[in-house]
């Protein structure tokens, strides 16, 4: 007999459709990104003062450093 789920965890976790519903499947490679430190892969610009940013700041800050991510969005402080 066979156990059909013997998957590990991760795998799961997106055939259960758990991000399904947040992150559209094409955003798959996205999601490469979102594990990442801020620090990583310092490959871009901040589309606002063109400072270095992390590969997790282009695709998830709005490809802003977080100085401008910050300012965009809570501009009270
Ligand atoms: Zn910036």
């Amino acid at each position: 007999m066979k156990k059909p789920q013997s998957k590990n965890k991760e795998e799961s976790i997106w055939s259960d459709g758990f991000f399904a519903q947040t992150v559209n499947p094409n955003d798959k490679d996205k999601m490469r990104t979102f594990h990442m430190k801020h620090d990583e892969e310092m490959n871009f610009n901040c589309s606002i003062c063109k400072a270095k940013i992390s590969a997790h700041n282009k695709d998830w800050h709005n490809g802003m450093c977080d100085n401008c991510f910050n300012k965009e969005f809570f501009p009270e402080d």
